[in-house]
């Protein structure tokens, strides 16, 4: 924008009170025929929104967490059934934490320093049109828990919806730009294209007006961006390795662990993903897990469980975030008439069962002579991607020295791996954990720029 734009907007915004009826929106609410359009929409939307108060900020997101509400038993619904992963009812409990807990404003704490020098103030800033990639696992999950943390943050919003979740995708960034609207008069707070395709994403990370990428899915996008040259939030794989020691409350644990791995069929990237147990208390733990609801594998039958999850060292796609008992029927295996929650098998810890990242009900359990076995073995299952780790145990010394060596951005302690986003554990919830830039458990400030302002000679009361 030159100098002349900028002043002609900034006397419009000086001599115009906004009001919802004042502007029209040159899209279908937020999705536009190309990205370029999309971006620039977005930017001509940044610019306005960042003449507003704070309070207005607080008024969309209000108005997000109150309209969008009666909407998401039908959304978890929708991106079920197209994604063909995961489950309604669990994905509604990720929808309502993602609405309900995803901080506002109120993350954007000030801090300042006072002295004989006078004074500094540190504030948080927007950075301008975030582009934000969304994983097939969490489509609408993603894109409430951004839309949330970063249009508080104070900037608008580019989404990449997966191609897989597109219509549900779709749909919602189109309640949510309405939202935004009615709470603001302003147009495109939240864009997207009417068709998400990878080449779509790849324009977007290349555009200029772009400030600042959000990727919230595997290596391979995650690198895409960090190859692009602008600052990336990157919110990439993990393999959460869950330990169970001889001191832990065994029933509680195999309650947690069935929990947080049958959890939407095991897709959030948080998720149980292998069990390390030591030896002395695994039959006990393997028992109660079978008593609330998982199914074990055993002998000539784990092959078979195997050879369909896994395809050249890497999950079957196919099997992604299925039932228990759809791969059962995959792997040729008799379902049980009641439907299991969660498959568990015994396996070396090599297997590739305990190296991919599988994103399925499929748990295997190694076991192990004692802690420091489990412990070495869970940092090469992690393989310091710095995403997620659980532990039960009681002895406190264990657990410290497990969470420092394995330095994830969620370890959970004594629970299901949800507790670590906030779902049954306290703290807020996050869809996009940044692992591999760092950020780890993202919210509002996570998307704005960190400003130091100066006062010299005063302001100090001291
Ligand atoms: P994915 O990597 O296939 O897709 C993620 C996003 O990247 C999608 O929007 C997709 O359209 C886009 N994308 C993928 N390949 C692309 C390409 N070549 N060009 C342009 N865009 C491309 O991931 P997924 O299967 O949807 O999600 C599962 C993965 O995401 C898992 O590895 C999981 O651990 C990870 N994940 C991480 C977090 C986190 O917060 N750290 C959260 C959810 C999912």
């Amino acid at each position: 924008m030159n100098t002349s734009e900028l002043e002609t907007l900034i006397r419009t915004i000086l001599s115009e009170q906004l009001t919802p009826a004042q502007e029209k929106s040159s899209a279908d609410k937020g999705v536009f025929a190309t990205p370029a359009q999309a971006i620039e929409a977005a930017h001509q939307a940044f610019l306005r929104y960042q003449q507003c108060p704070l309070k207005t900020r607080s008024a969309i997101i209000s108005s997000l967490r109150d309209e969008l509400a009666p909407h998401l038993a039908q959304l978890s619904e929708e991106s079920a059934s197209e994604t063909g992963m995961g489950n309604k009812d669990d994905k509604l409990l990720k929808n309502k934490a993602a609405l309900e807990n995803t901080p506002g404003i109120e993350d954007l704490t000030t801090t300042a320093l006072t002295g004989d020098g006078g004074m500094v103030l540190f504030e948080y800033s927007p950075f301008g049109v975030v582009g934000s990639v969304a994983p097939s696992t969490n489509p609408t999950e993603t894109i409430i828990n951004n839309s949330i943390s970063m249009l508080a943050a104070g900037n608008t919003i580019y989404f990449s919806p997966h191609p897989g979740a597109k219509n549900v995708s779709l749909k919602l960034i189109r309640m949510i730009e309405d939202i935004a609207f009615r709470s603001t008069g302003i147009r495109n707070l939240v864009v997207t294209v009417a068709e998400p395709t990878f080449e779509a994403t790849q324009q977007m990370m290349a555009h200029p007006k772009i400030a600042l990428l959000a990727i919230t899915g595997g290596p391979g996008i995650v690198m895409m961006g960090l190859k692009s040259g602008k600052k990336v939030i990157g919110a990439g794989a993990g393999n959460p390795p869950c330990i169970v020691d001889e001191t832990a409350d065994v029933v509680k644990a195999a309650e947690d662990i069935i929990n947080g791995a049958s959890f939407d069929y095991n897709l959030p990237c948080i998720a149980e993903k292998s069990l390390i147990v030591v030896e002395s208390v695994a039959d006990r733990l393997l028992q109660q897990m079978q008593a609330f609801g998982a199914l074990r594998i055993t002998g000539g039958d784990i092959d078979k469980l195997r050879a369909v999850c896994i395809i050249d060292g890497v999950a079957n796609k196919k099997l992604v975030g299925k039932s228990p008992s759809a791969i059962l029927q995959a792997a040729g295996l008799s379902v049980p008439p009641k439907a299991p929650r969660l498959l568990i098998a015994d396996v070396a810890g090599n297997d590739p069962l305990v190296t991919a990242e599988q994103l399925m009900p499929v748990l295997p359990v190694v076991r192990v002579a004692d802690f420091e076995a489990a412990l070495a073995l869970a940092l090469v299952v992690e393989e310091g991607l710095h995403h997620t780790a659980v532990m039960h145990s009681q002895n406190v010394s264990r657990l410290n020295l497990a969470a420092r060596s394995l330095q994830t951005s969620i370890f959970v302690k004594n629970g299901p791996s949800y507790a670590g986003i906030g779902v049954g554990g306290e703290g807020f919830t996050t869809f996009t954990i940044a692992t591999p830039t760092g950020e780890g458990t993202t919210s509002a400030k996570s998307f704005a720029r960190s400003r130091r302002c100066v006062l010299t000679n005063g302001f100090s009361i001291r």
